[in-house]
């Protein structure tokens, strides 16, 4: 769209506009405003929610550390109540349970010990941590549109609290708006991926079974017995743990009752999670949500970036999503930074990251695509022992080094006959299915997204 402003005299619109504006305040908006922040740049940040706010990804993998640092957010997060996660752990279909996979045994540095967190508190930690960097961030303000002039993104339409309409101008838009994709969906660059379509209905127990001391905090993975779905289990704070059940959508939800009796069944088919939660009082109601991996055709085009999830969704297997937020923002502010100072906000100067990002996630969806192939992490290692080191590598989020390339051959000379590696994430659908696809989340009475 043109934009009102067309009108506006060049000098009325430099007085107030800013250096960059961030759409949406979780990890990656929160991560890429605070590093733009910290190089003197003015960024104002609009979250359409009032934090704290409900938000699914709770479990983090070690090499959030490295952003998480440049953050100066390693004090806040060592003097939290999250619970420390080492390790991460497979159960198989039939009960049997692979060894922990610590983190320390691969790289014995403070970096190998990461959070489980509550995700309201956590966001809304990262997003006072922003400003106490310098950032404007303001709440309960939607953004209803990116203003284009040509194909140049040049500011935002927003809803203001009291329901007034507002236009605001800055030099880079960033859209880390999550899987709302303001971006993706105005310039429809959305690839939805053919091969990973899940759902997942997940609820909140308390008194569940914790294991002590250092496996307290280890993320579970457990197969149900038929090995259509899986359930993450992970333990936090005041008691509580977190179970959720992932599956492909039509399996999960098609011709089935409510989501408590989904979740019931799938729990009977699951023994090991059924004996965690016998003696647990459930503490929630019941989420769901369908969830279509997707990733965005670019990162960036003049004047603006796309970060987090509002870039890409990638199946929750391995808990990468908040890395992903970070590592994008991380990389995004980096360009920006880089952008703003040579006067120069072009597409190919904001997203030059774009195609080592896409290649780190396509080795975490190789892994996903794996499991959900029937790929054994204890029968891998016990093949290949010396490559233990490299698949902990890829499960601690260490996917942008092309060191870890090594698993990929050795993980094919495993295949049953005429079995093949997994095809791209844009390797592209029919029409006709592309059109039954979008994402969404139910979330029980009294639960605000
Ligand atoms: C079932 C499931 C399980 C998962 N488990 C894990 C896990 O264990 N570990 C993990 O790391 N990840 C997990 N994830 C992924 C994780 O939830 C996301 O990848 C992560 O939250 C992405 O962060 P983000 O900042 O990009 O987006 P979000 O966290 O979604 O933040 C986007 C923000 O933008 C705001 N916003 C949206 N539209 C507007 C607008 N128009 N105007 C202003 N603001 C707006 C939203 O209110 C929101 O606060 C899981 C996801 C699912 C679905």
């Amino acid at each position: 769209m043109m934009i009102a402003d067309a009108q506006r005299s060049e000098m009325d619109r430099s007085i107030d506009e800013l250096d960059v504006i961030v759409i949406g305040g979780g990890p990656a908006g929160s991560t890429a405003s605070t590093l733009i922040a910290q190089q003197g740049y003015r960024v104002r940040l609009l979250e359409r929610e009032r934090f704290p706010r409900f938000h699914i990804g709770e479990s983090l993998i070690p090499e959030t550390y490295w952003v998480l640092k440049r953050l100066n957010m390693l004090p806040k997060m060592q003097a939290s109540r999250f619970v420390k996660k080492y390790s991460v752990q497979f159960v198989t279909s039939s009960g049997k349970q692979s060894a922990p996979f610590y983190f320390w045994d691969n790289k014995p540095h403070e970096c190998s010990q990461t959070w489980q967190v509550v995700r309201s508190e956590f966001d809304t930690m990262m997003l006072n941590n922003a400003r106490e960097h310098g950032v404007d961030a303001r709440e309960a303000v939607r953004v209803l549109d990116v203003l284009m002039n040509g194909e140049r993104a040049v500011g935002v339409r927003v809803q203001e609290p009291d329901g007034g309409i507002r236009e605001l101008f800055a030099k880079v838009i960033v859209d880390a708006s999550g899987q709302t994709g303001i971006m993706m969906n105005k310039l429809k660059m959305r690839v939805w991926d053919p091969l990973l379509n899940k759902g997942a209905v997940w609820t909140y127990w308390e008194g569940a079974y914790r294991d002590t001391g250092k496996d307290e905090g280890a993320t579970m993975v457990l197969q149900t017995s038929n090995r259509l779905g899986w359930f993450w289990y992970i333990p936090l704070h005041d008691n509580r743990v977190s179970v959720g059940v992932v599956a492909p959508f039509d399996y999960l939800f098609k011709g089935r009752g409510s989501h408590e009796q989904i979740y019931n069944e799938e729990v009977e088919r699951c023994p090991a999670v059924a004996e965690r939660v016998a003696s647990a009082r459930r503490i929630t109601g019941y989420f769901a949500t369908r969830d279509y991996s997707y990733r965005s055709e670019r990162v960036a085009g003049d004047g603006w970036v796309v970060i987090g999830d509002a870039f890409g969704f990638l199946d929750p297997l391995y808990s990468s999503g908040v890395l992903l937020a970070l590592k994008s923002g991380e990389m995004a502010a980096d360009a920006i930074c880089d952008g703003l100072r040579n006067g120069d906000t072009s597409a190919a100067r904001l997203g030059h990251w774009g195609p080592l990002l896409n290649q780190g996630i396509d080795r975490m969806r190789r892994l996903v695509c794996e499991y959900y192939e029937g790929f054994s992490f204890g029968n891998f290692v016990r093949n290949f022992p010396d490559l233990r080191g490299k698949v902990t590598d890829l499960l601690i989020g260490d996917l942008f080094t092309d060191k870890v390339d090594v698993v990929w051959g050795p993980m094919e000379s495993l295949y049953g006959q005429g079995k093949q590696a997994p095809s791209s994430w844009d390797s592209g659908m029919p029409d006709e299915v592309v059109a039954t696809k979008h994402n969404e989340l139910t979330l029980p009475d009294g639960v605000r997204p």
